[in-house]
C-alpha cells in the first residue's frame, strides 16, 4: 500500500484532536503476557507507548508473564501448579515469580520501550510499598497469592512527572508484621493502579480481539458493552479462564471512576496507537 504524501498529512493530522484530549490524562496500559512473548509484535507496543508518553499522556505499563514464569519454572525441573485454572504458588514459585517478574520480564520490557525512544523505569508492588497485600483468603487455597489493599502512588507520580514510563511487575508486599512478597494476578493490580490514578482510560492488551460470544470465532467479537452486562456474561460461561479477571477488572475500573475500559489483541501492529489516536473502535469497550 502507498501512501501520498496528503495521505500522509492527513493521518498526522487527525491525531491531534486526541493529542489534546490525551495529554496531561493518564492512561494505564496491561499486557498480558500471552500477548508479550512475540518479539516483534513487542517492540511495536513499546514504539505506541513511547510514542504516547512523548505527547504528554502519562502512561504507566503493568505487565504479566505467564508464560515465561512457566518456562523458567520447568527449566527448574518443576511442573508449574494448576488449581481451577489458576495458578498454585507455593514458596519455590514465588522466588521464580519475584525473579522472572520483577526481573527479565521488567527489565526486558524497560529496555525494549528505551530502543524505541521512550524513557522506562522498572518497578515492582515492593518500590515505594506500591502494592501492599495482605494473603488472599477467599475462593481456593492458591498460596502465596495477595489481595491489594492499596496503591501507594508516590512513586508512580514522581516517575510520570519527570517524563518516565513507570513499568510495574504486579510482586505485591506484605504489610506490617508480614514480610512475604505475593503474586498478584495483573489484570486486577492494573485496574487498582489506574482507578487510584483516576485514568482517563484503561487499556487490557492481551492474544485475542477481544471479547468474542463464541472463543473460537473471532467474527463473534463484543464491540461495547456496559458494566451492568459483564456478570451475565461469566454466568452464561461465555467469558472463562483467563478473560475473567479481565472483565472483572475493567468493571472494577470503570466503577472507580476510569472513563472507559478497553481489551484489545496485543499482537494486531499498533492496536494501541489506533485505540488512543483514532476513532476506529478496536476491541471491546467497556463503560
Ligand atoms: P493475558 O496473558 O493477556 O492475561 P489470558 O490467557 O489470561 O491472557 O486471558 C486471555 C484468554 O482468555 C484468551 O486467550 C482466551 O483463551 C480466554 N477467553 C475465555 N473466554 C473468552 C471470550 N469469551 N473471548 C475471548 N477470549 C476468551
Ligand atoms: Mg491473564
Amino acid at each position: 500500500m502507498t501512501v501520498t504524501d496528503s495521505e500522509r498529512a492527513e493521518i498526522l493530522a487527525q491525531a491531534l484532536p486526541y493529542i489534546k484530549r490525551y495529554a496531561g490524562k493518564t492512561v494505564v496500559v496491561k499486557y498480558g503476557g500471552a500477548a508479550l512473548v512475540n518479539e516483534s509484535a513487542r517492540a511495536v507496543v513499546a514504539q505506541d507507548l513511547a510514542l504516547m508518553s512523548c505527547v504528554g499522556i502519562r502512561t504507566v505499563l503493568v505487565h504479566g508473564g505467564g508464560p515465561e514464569i512457566d518456562a523458567t519454572l520447568r527449566r527448574l525441573g518443576k511442573e508449574p501448579e494448576f488449581v481451577g485454572g489458576l495458578r498454585y504458588t507455593d514458596e519455590e514459585t514465588m522466588d521464580v515469580v519475584e525473579m522472572v517478574l520483577a526481573g527479565k520480564v521488567n527489565k526486558d520490557l524497560v529496555a525494549v520501550i528505551g530502543r524505541q525512544g521512550g524513557k522506562a523505569v522498572g518497578l515492582c508492588g515492593a518500590d515505594g510499598c506500591l502494592l501492599p497485600a495482605h494473603r488472599l483468603e477467599k475462593g481456593p487455597d492458591l498460596g502465596l497469592v495477595g489481595e491489594i489493599e492499596g496503591v501507594n502512588r508516590e512513586i508512580l507520580d514522581l516517575a510520570l512527572g519527570a517524563g518516565f514510563i513507570p513499568v510495574v511487575a504486579t510482586v505485591a508486599m506484605g504489610t506490617g508484621d508480614d514480610e512475604r512478597l505475593y503474586n498478584v494476578n495483573a489484570d486486577t493490580a492494573a485496574a487498582e493502579i489506574a482507578v487510584a490514578l483516576g485514568a482517563e482510560k484503561f487499556i487490557l492488551l492481551t492474544d485475542v480481539p477481544g471479547i468474542l460470544r463464541d472463543p473460537s470465532d473471532e467474527g463473534t467479537l463484543i464491540q461495547e458493552l456496559r458494566h451492568g452486562e459483564v456478570a451475565s456474561l461469566v454466568e452464561s460461561g461465555v467469558v472463562t479462564k483467563g478473560m475473567i479477571p479481565k472483565v472483572r477488572c475493567c468493571v472494577r475500573a470503570v466503577e472507580g471512576g476510569v472513563k472507559r475500559a478497553h481489551i484489545i489483541d496485543g499482537r494486531s501492529p499498533h492496536s494501541l496507537l489506533l485505540e488512543v489516536f483514532s476513532d476506529r473502535g478496536i476491541g471491546t469497550m467497556i463503560v
